[in-house]
């Protein structure tokens, strides 16, 4: 690609790109006309099985956010007008096993990067992956832009950080720089550890003979699940704005585990209730409050909308969990 095509394309930095939702929105922006470059960590530089498909259509380069010089020289060298920053480890169980790393990587990652806008590209627009697990233990439901954080995690506790360090740099140093509170996404290249995709894996695995049971945790946990390919849309949506601003990413929905449990198994013609145990001592106590966003600015704002809704979205995993097996097959 020549040096005058990128003079004229809008260009957009993603860190962590070969995770599931850098490699969305990197789909999302190639189709807009964007040079799309992109971070992988420097300890997994052969993680990149979810861009496989637009290796030759993106730019990638080794990441180490915590060298201050390297990154600002890919931001020296490749001048991002817009600025994704999903780099994590997003299980949030492993911040308790490494909660310094998690320090490192999801709070003061968030300050090295806004460093090299401030310094390098100060017009440079900047999204921030916030969380919704800043609520932790919420305060009110459904949780919104104002609700007190109360985070229970070190992951919870870096991404309250990173949230607040992004609105001081917009409020001392007039950075374009906005937090996406997002609630949980899923799609197809969610990581399996995940629970949904723990489901929808085993629902395909069970139906092909692979496996025969499926053991979780508690089947009455609540989330408010969305999917990947709408989150995305919202990011950028964030950052094409007259003003920076926070929002709140979310569906304003809550299904069970259960309710996933019996959708995927469904689908393949399965009763869930015949493979999936209950395991007593992964039970959490029941949760007092539930976590659900309120994505009413989202939405009057954005104009943004979740196109695909829990039961499309658990199908279209399972779908992709039975495709996959029949091509390793
Ligand atoms: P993901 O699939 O786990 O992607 C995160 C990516 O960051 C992975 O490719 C990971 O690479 C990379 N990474 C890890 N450590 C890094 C480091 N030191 N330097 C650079 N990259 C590093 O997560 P996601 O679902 O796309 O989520 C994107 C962002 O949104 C994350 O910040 C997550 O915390 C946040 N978020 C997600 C959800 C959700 O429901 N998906 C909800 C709230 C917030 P390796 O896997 O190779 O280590």
């Amino acid at each position: 690609m020549g040096t005058q095509t990128h003079i004229s394309r809008p260009t957009a930095l993603i860190t962590g790109i070969g995770g599931q939702d850098g490699s969305y929105l990197s789909e999302f922006l190639l189709e807009k006309g964007y040079r799309v470059v992109g971070t992988i960590p420097d300890h997994n530089p052969a993680n990149i099985d979810r861009i496989r498909h637009i290796l030759d259509m993106i730019e990638v380069a080794e990441d180490d956010l915590f060298d201050q010089e390297h990154i600002e020289s890919i931001f020296r060298k490749y001048r991002p007008s817009e600025v994704y920053n999903f780099a994590a480890n997003s299980v949030l169980s492993a911040s308790f096993h490494q909660p310094i790393l998690a320090t490192m990587v999801l709070a003061m990652g968030v300050t090295r990067l806004l460093e090299a806008i401030r310094k390098i590209t100060p017009e440079a627009r900047f999204f921030q992956a916030s969380s919704s697990e800043i609520f932790g233990k919420p305060r009110e439901v459904p949780q919104s832009e104002t609700t007190p954080f109360h985070p229970r995690n070190p992951y919870g506790v870096s991404k309250v950080y990173g949230h607040l360090m992004a609105i001081t740099y917009r409020e001392n140093h007039g950075l374009y720089a906005c937090s996406g509170i997002l609630f949980n996404h899923e799609s197809p290249r969610r990581s399996p550890e995940f629970v949904t995709r723990k489901i929808t894996r085993a629902a395909a695995r069970i139906r092909m003979g692979l496996e025969r049971e499926l053991r979780l945790g508690n089947l009455d946990s609540r989330r408010d699940w969305g999917f990947a390919g709408d989150y995305v849309r919202a990011m950028w949506l964030m950052l094409q704005q007259d003003q920076p601003g926070d929002f709140v990413l979310a569906t304003g929905e809550t299904h069970s585990v259960r309710d996933l449990c019996e959708e995927a198994f469904s689908h393949v013609g399965l009763d869930y209730r015949d493979f999936v145990a209950q395991e007593s001592e992964s039970f959490r106590p029941p949760e007092t409050a539930q976590l659900v966003g309120n994505p009413t600015k989202a939405r009057e704002l954005l104009g943004w909308e979740p196109r695909v809704h829990f039961r499309e979205l658990v199908r279209m995993m399972v779908d992709a969990d039975l495709e996959e097996i029949r091509r390793t097959r």
